[in-house]
């Protein structure tokens, strides 16, 4: 049997995966908060982590893996777009889920096992509040439960920060309510008119860190095996996730191994940012035409771990890429997976060698096989080629139209006889150009 090797962030370095029950692998992975769309950058860690859970199904059997991603259905950010629409935050976050789903769709991200709401965990996050409070890991101060970080010799395990660091790093607003700096919220006061739900505090609403906790206690169990997420998720959200399991669990791990996917940058290393401009959401990609599956080629193009720079190029070679796959396997039936496809994934997802590995494949049914472990060539070669080539025949032809308004007959001609090489007849009318396949 292959083995798998994950990177663990706790232990820094790859460790045999060895699951604690091989008949329930369990995997949590933090999802989106649902008030915009999701960009480039956020669909990489749905990717990444959909490639992780086709492996673990395929190596312990699709019945023993259950893979929970969340969906934050309360939050401040949520709150916020909804007071701007004038709707409610429900409205607000069922529409956004919506989208999320049909992106991630487009992607071939399956859909997990489990997709708890934060919305309807809601006593098990104030059963866990009560707990942390009863055993001297969190207060309520100001109408806030806040969880104590002193109380914790262990907090921070995760990024290994100092002290000084890790406040300043999280920005966390020193409150006259708190008694040490780097306490975190647990759960907050909601006036009348926001939403909130009753508690021992309060009417309230719970703070974002507590949700991951108190559903993966109560869908998966105290200590799950594979905890994931994002670079950027490190500090505070995991280290927080951590303190909070662990105190209301007298000890026991939140996550045996925890995996983290490192960043997306758009060209020249620039951080993807509302502020810089250079934000880009899976849906602009598919009204572009860009096919979802050439956009989940693109993301598993660098290692994981990886930084990857988004780019037109990147995105033309993972289509090209595609192209070449689609006529090698055919519409041949789904075959084995090549040992060497499996034994690249289980090097800790190493999806570029994979990748490589895939294009030297000869028999188009191991091809298809394989490539589905990736979640790639799960289409038809006929729905691949007929529906990518219209478009950019479409693209020409508007092309063409661009340029004869410029007077560039030249550059029109061109088009022209570029197409005609393809065997693509032009007829100009009244109403526009047509064409057909001579
Ligand atoms: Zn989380």
């Amino acid at each position: 049997m292959t083995e798998l090797r994950l990177h663990d962030t706790l232990a820094r370095e790859k460790r045999v995966f060895v699951p604690a029950d091989p008949g329930r692998v369990t995997m949590y992975a933090c999802g989106p908060t649902v008030y915009n769309r999701a960009h480039i950058g956020n669909a990489r860690p749905a990717v990444v982590f959909d490639v992780l859970a086709r492996f673990l199904r395929h190596r312990y059997g699709a019945e023993a893996v259950v893979y929970a991603r969340n969906v934050t259905d309360v939050d401040d950010k949520i709150i916020e777009a909804a007071r701007n629409e004038g709707v409610d935050p429900e409205t607000v976050a069922a529409r956004y889920e919506a989208f999320y789903d049909s992106d991630m769709g487009a992607l071939g991200v399956e859909k997990p096992e489990l997709t708890p709401h934060a919305t309807h965990n809601i006593p098990e996050m104030v059963a866990m509040i009560a707990r942390l409070v009863a055993s001297g890991h969190a207060y309520e101060a100001d109408g806030h439960v806040l969880f104590y970080v002193p109380s914790d010799p262990d907090y921070g395990i995760l990024g290994k920060r100092d002290r000084d660091a890790m406040i300043a790093g999280a920005r966390v607003e020193v409150a006259s309510y708190k008694k040490d700096p780097a306490d975190f919220v647990l759960w907050k006061p909601s006036p009348p008119d926001m939403i909130g739900w009753e508690s021992p505090w309060g009417r309230g609403r719970p703070g974002w860190h507590i949700e991951c906790s108190a559903m993966i206690e109560r869908h998966l169990g105290e200590t799950i095996d594979i905890h994931g997420g994002g670079l950027d998720l490190i500090f505070p959200h995991h280290e927080n996730e951590i303190a909070q399991s662990r105190c209301a669990h007298r000890g026991a791990p939140l996550a045996r191994y925890w995996v983290h996917n490192g960043f997306l940058s758009m060209a020249g290393g620039e951080k993807m940012s509302k502020s810089l401009g250079n934000v880009i959401t899976v849906g602009e990609l598919l009204e572009q035409g860009h096919k979802g599956e050439t956009l989940r080629l693109a993301l598993l193009s660098a290692h994981y771990r990886q930084p990857l720079e988004w780019s037109g190029s990147l995105i033309a070679q993972s289509k090209a890429t595609l192209d070449r796959l689609y006529r090698a396997g055919g519409d041949s039936a789904v075959g084995e997976v090549d040992p060497g496809v499996l034994g690249a994934l289980a090097d800790d997802l190493n999806t570029p060698l994979a990748l490589s590995r895939l294009a030297a494949i000869d028999d188009a049914g191991v091809l298809r096989g394989s490539a589905a472990l990736l979640g790639l060539l799960e289409g038809s070669h006929e729905s691949w080629f007929r529906g990518e080539g219209d478009a950019r025949v479409d693209a020409l032809i508007a092309a063409r139209a661009d340029a004869k308004n410029r007077r560039d007959f030249a550059e029109a001609d061109r088009i022209r006889a570029e197409l005609a090489e393809e065997g693509i007849v032009l007829e100009d009318s009244a109403q526009g150009t047509i064409w057909r396949r001579a």
